[in-house]
């Protein structure tokens, strides 16, 4: 039988196979393999996102290797051959792949083996589902999410019309989550989205983006717009809302765009609005700050500088390096452990601290190089001091862009083996962004790394809307307390009480505790009360780089 009329003879059966599946889900994307042929057969979706164009394949291989990641080929190579004997049709197999955006996104296989009676042929079915596409709706507040953001973004943008995106972040949130715990707090955080979305006409849309930030996208509009709308919504939010019968107001800072040139992606628009958002809350007490303005005036050179530090992250995070805090034993003061901290340095800008670009760097992909770079520099640099003091332990911060990444857990285990450093010695601590994560998919990453002896703790603990739901939720190792709770701790009872309450708590949890912001001998002397495990600050040092680092383990207590 010819190959045309072969296919034209079991078409019906295929396409009765491939319909059914198609219906199941918007991102998945199917072939049928014919067993004995090797010959494949692709859903309309799958070719039209992959960028296929005949009906059939004669050597799946052949695309396959196209549109697999170079790195992953071997995955699928060692594994497809396995599923057509029927061996391990249920085991997941994770590569990435390349659609006609040229963008790799991660796809998981799932295989079956299926027949065709009437003709007595027999298929493996494979179902290649997209893990990057994220949700439409905030599953919280009911708004469109941020992905959904980032998508009407692209759309407004092509559009080629004059619009505004704003941004704004209600303040002192983490206090009442503090005060009031985060059943209160999800309450606000609803009832604020209603109250926005009766703010909303047909040519603006809310969503919610990350904690307490909520986005907007203004179309058809101007500077006077932008201003009446932002004022409109302070005043709004300022008369308060209603929740469980107390009367809440609400202060926000603002930051915005006004979008007239439209050549750039939604990510760098998004990325200049949070940076407008983040000055409106650092340096202007809240006020509405336009972006345009910025670049115009003072802060030019920060702009030119977030470029250049966004191209050296591209260019294999040229300027970057890493230094080291030590985290020491609080009844000791000897150094227990050292927090890796990332750093950037170009002249004629100098060294440039990461409070400048991690939270706008949080918002861009290059994150996750940048967070792996640290990763693999830092236990690099510190495996050999295991030899010096056995039991130390390296704390390296982790940002969502890399725990929300599938292949995140490759690259750790990758690193750890290239780098000999063993994994019972690295701590990762869970940066503020994880938080805005669904708890499911950190409960399920927190354990795959624990699972293989890597210790997990929750960053800047109090401050953000999520970190006790998150520890409550997945079982983490440490808990590293904010430092704003202990400045000024000696003077201030209720911080006096929130830090005792979460020592005990951790402890009697089974987790260990870390106090950082400890910048004097009697502040130390002080807070051994607490009973807490380890102290972090600037009384036993800054951060240094790992000569120096070296010389203070030698030198110092470590070494004894
Ligand atoms: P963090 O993780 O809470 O790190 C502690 C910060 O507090 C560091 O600032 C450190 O220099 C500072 N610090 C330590 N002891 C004291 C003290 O006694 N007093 C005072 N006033 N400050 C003290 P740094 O290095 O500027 O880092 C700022 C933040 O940037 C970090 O906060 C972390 O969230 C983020 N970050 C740094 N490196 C990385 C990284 O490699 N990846 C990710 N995702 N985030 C990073
Ligand atoms: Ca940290
Ligand atoms: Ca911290």
């Amino acid at each position: 039988m010819g190959e045309t009329e072969f296919w034209q003879d079991n078409a019906s059966y295929i396409d009765s196979v491939l319909n059914k599946f198609n219906m199941l889900a918007d991102d998945t994307y199917i072939y049928m393999l014919h067993l004995d042929q090797n010959r494949a057969w692709f859903s309309e979706t799958a070719k039209a996102y992959f960028g296929i164009q005949d009906t059939y394949i004669p050597d799946h291989y052949e695309i396959m290797r196209d549109l697999i990641h170079p790195d992953d080929l071997w995955e699928y190579e060692e594994e497809l051959p396995k599923r057509i004997r029927g061996i391990d049709l249920d085991r997941e197999l994770c590569v990435r792949m390349k659609g006609t955006s040229g963008e790799y996104h991660m796809f998981s296989f799932h295989t079956d083996i299926v027949r065709d009676e009437k003709n007595a042929e027999t298929y493996l079915l494979v179902l290649m589902h997209n893990e990057n596409v994220l949700p439409r709706i905030d599953a919280l507040t009911d708004l469109y999410s941020h992905a959904r953001f980032t998508a009407d973004l692209e759309i407004e943008i092509g559009k080629k019309e004059p619009f505004a995106v704003l941004m704004i972040k209600l303040e002192r949130f983490n206090n009442l989550n503090i005060i009031y715990g985060t059943d209160f707090t999800n309450q606000i955080l609803k009832e604020t989205a209603l109250q926005l979305i009766y703010m909303m006409d047909e040519n603006s849309a809310v969503y919610r983006l990350d904690g307490p930030k909520f986005g907007f996208i203004l179309r058809k509009c101007g500077r006077e717009g932008l201003l009446n709308f932002e004022q409109a919504l302070r005043d709004k939010l300022a008369k308060g809302i209603q929740v469980n019968n107390r009367q809440i107001t609400l202060k926000i800072c603002a930051g915005a765009i006004l979008i007239e040139q439209y050549d750039g992606k939604a990510d760098a628009f998004s990325s200049k609005a949070a940076y407008a958002l983040g000055h409106s809350e650092t340096e202007h007490q809240g006020k509405l700050i336009i972006f345009n303005d910025e670049v115009c005036t003072s802060n030019s050179v920060n702009l030119e500088l977030m470029k250049i530090i966004h191209q050296s992250v591209r260019g294999g995070c040229d300027g970057f390096y890493v230094e080291y805090q030590p985290i020491v034993a609080s009844g000791t003061g000897r150094i227990a452990g050292a927090e890796a901290l990332v750093r950037w340095r170009r002249e004629p800008y100098g060294t440039v601290p990461p409070g400048m670009f991690i939270e706008w760097m949080e918002t861009d992909p290059g994150m996750y190089e940048l967070g792996n770079y640290v990763l693999k520099t830092a236990l690099r640099e510190t495996v050999g001091l295991l030899a010096l003091l056995p039991e130390f332990v390296l704390n390296v911060n982790v940002s969502a862009r890399q725990m929300e990444r599938e292949e995140f857990r490759a690259e750790v285990l990758r690193i750890l083996e290239q780098t000999g450093f063993p994994a019972g010695h690295l701590c990762m601590e869970l940066t503020e962004r994880c938080r805005d994560m669904p708890l499911d998919v950190i409960k399920r990453e927190v354990e795959f790394f624990q699972g293989h002896g890597i210790r997990m703790a929750m960053d800047d603990y109090g401050t953000g809307s999520a970190s006790s739901g998150i520890v409550l939720y997945a079982p983490m190792d440490e808990i590293k307390l904010d430092m704003s709770f202990i400045r000024g701790i000696t003077e201030d009872a209720k911080k006096q009480a929130m830090v005792k309450s979460i020592v005990e708590f951790a402890n009697s949890s089974g987790m260990s505790t870390c106090l950082e912001g400890v910048e004097t001998e009697e502040l130390q002397n002080y807070l051994r009360k607490y009973q807490a495990t380890w102290f972090q600050g600037y009384y036993y040092s800054r951060p240094i780089e790992i000569r120096k680092f070296w010389e203070l383990v030698q030198n110092g207590n470590g070494a004894q």
